[in-house]
């Protein structure tokens, strides 16, 4: 039966909801708080679509290694920057609960089951919707590393065994010409030949201009969802706020929560508590030219482990754009979190390693610098489904918390989401991995 869904967030997981949900044959409003889309955590990420470099931040060895890391200085993959806030510390205790082998596998093998699904709706989209260019390849991701001890526990534990190849350094130089000058740092690294890079702001208009022509879309732009009023275990509407003052109402019949970081704080009034927490995170986007020697900038995506830092080559028709992206600040306030600000200190930093890794590929101090939020789950993996507490508004759908991977596993968070709302089957290959909140979908 056609449902008018009302999408809150205009970032990738609205988007791909959106484009899902009109797919399946329903009718889409969408409410963003920007002009424009993708304008927060989806304008300039790092472009990985990582489909097979899925391992959530908590592990087993984190809580000692980020000790040394906020030791190490402005380059250091990791900063907590404590402050008072309560929620900020029952996250920080879920996350060290989660920094254990066991939750580390449990949470790797659901976010890899969702991320081959993710793998295969990006490929039926791009290939059926005819979504246009937005710098989409398929060259290989390359994760390299500079210790061999690293690199042995890495291969010991790679989690996709028939698709992912463990390479020396001289077979990751000949691989991928323009780590030649880091040849005396390497050890060697694992290849994932199915990998694929995109740009995700691209992405996003490339949905949204589909929608457009589908007849069934409407977004709602410069306007914040104030609250949402429910009555009898319904949201019945919407408070709107736009951007010129005006405050309106907004009725609706089925209502998915794809705010991002602001998700939290817009269900709370329910009783609806999600464990979220913005990690900070930075990218340089740098122009490369026809002048730019062949090897001078990585053509497959490369990742340099030690240093948490990802590299991805957008090329499109229209230009060639080499990414970099890396860091997570913990705790950092923001004086407008629809606004994150940039920390000038860790921007620096990141243009030095870029340039020690890639120096021939361009002047970094030329390049455009940009901070996102990573709304982030302790565990990892999203929060997908309905609300898990009971009593929880019958219409109300989750699809938040995609911390580092969020392009990564927009499209099968968006077809999953869409499924729920059409009840449809879900796909037999994710019944085991599924997240909770969606395998156990009450019915209505
Ligand atoms: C440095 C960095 C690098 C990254 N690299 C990668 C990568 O390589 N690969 C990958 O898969 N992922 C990556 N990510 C993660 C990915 O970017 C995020 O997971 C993803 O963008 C989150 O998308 P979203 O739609 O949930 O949030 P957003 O893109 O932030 O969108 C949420 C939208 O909701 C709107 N909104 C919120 N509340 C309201 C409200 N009350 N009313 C109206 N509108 C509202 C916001 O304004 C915003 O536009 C990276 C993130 C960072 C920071």
């Amino acid at each position: 039966m056609q449902r008018h869904v009302t999408v809150i967030g205009g970032g990738v997981i609205g988007l791909a909801s959106a484009h899902a949900l009109v797919r399946a044959g329903h009718c889409v409003t969408l409410i963003d708080a920007h002009a424009e889309v993708a304008s927060e955590t989806s304008h300039a990420n790092g472009g990985q679509l990582s489909y097979r470099y899925v391992a959530p931040l908590a592990d087993s060895g984190v809580p000692r290694q980020a000790i040394k890391w906020l030791l190490a200085g402005n380059e250091a993959p990791l900063k907590l920057r404590p402050n008072l806030d309560p929620a900020q510390w029952r996250w920080m205790a879920r996350f060290v609960a989660a920094c254990n082998h066991h939750t580390h596998q449990a949470s790797a093998a659901q976010m890899l089951s969702l991320a081959l699904h993710s793998q295969a709706i990006m490929s039926e989209w791009r290939t059926r919707d005819a979504l246009g260019d937005f710098a989409w390849q398929q060259r290989g991701k390359l994760v390299i590393h500079r210790d061999p001890k690293s690199l042995d526990k890495a291969a010991a534990a790679h989690v996709a065994p028939q698709d992912q190849q463990v390479l020396d350094a001289r077979q990751c130089i000949a691989l991928e010409p323009s780590l030649a000058h880091q040849q005396a740092h390497l050890s060697g690294g694992i290849f994932s030949a199915s990998d694929e890079t995109a740009d995700c702001h691209a992405f996003c208009q490339a949905l949204e201009r589909k929608l457009q022509a589908s007849g069934r879309y409407t977004r709602i732009a410069n306007t914040r969802v104030a609250a949402l009023s429910a009555r009898n275990g319904h949201i019945e509407q919407l408070e709107l706020r736009h951007l010129d003052g005006r405050r309106e109402r907004h009725v609706v019949e089925e209502v998915v929560i794809a705010a991002g970081n602001h998700a939290a704080e817009l269900v709370r009034p329910l009783g609806i508590h999600l464990p979220l927490q913005p990690l900070k995170g930075y990218s340089l986007t740098l122009a490369l030219t026809a002048d730019t020697p062949e090897t001078a900038a990585p053509r497959i995506s490369v990742t340099d482990s030690a240093r948490k830092v990802v590299y991805a080559d957008l090329e499109s028709s229209a230009s060639r754009q080499l990414r970099v992206a890396a860091m997570v600040d913990i705790g950092q306030r923001e004086r407008d979190s629809f606004h994150p600000e940039l920390d000038e200190q860790r921007i620096a930093a990141l243009r030095k390693l870029a340039s020690d890794t890639f120096p021939a590929a361009g002047d970094f101090a030329q390049s455009t610098p940009w901070a996102g939020l990573r709304p982030s789950t302790p565990k990892g993996p999203p929060i997908l489904g309905r609300p898990r507490q009971a009593n929880s508004p019958d219409n109300l759908w989750l699809n938040v918390g995609h911390g580092s991977l969020g392009f990564t596993l927009a499209c099968a968070s968006g077809d999953l989401i869409a499924r729920a709302i059409s009840r449809e089957a879900l796909p037999s290959s994710l019944s085991d991995s599924l997240p909770d909140a969606l395998a156990a979908r009450p019915g209505r």
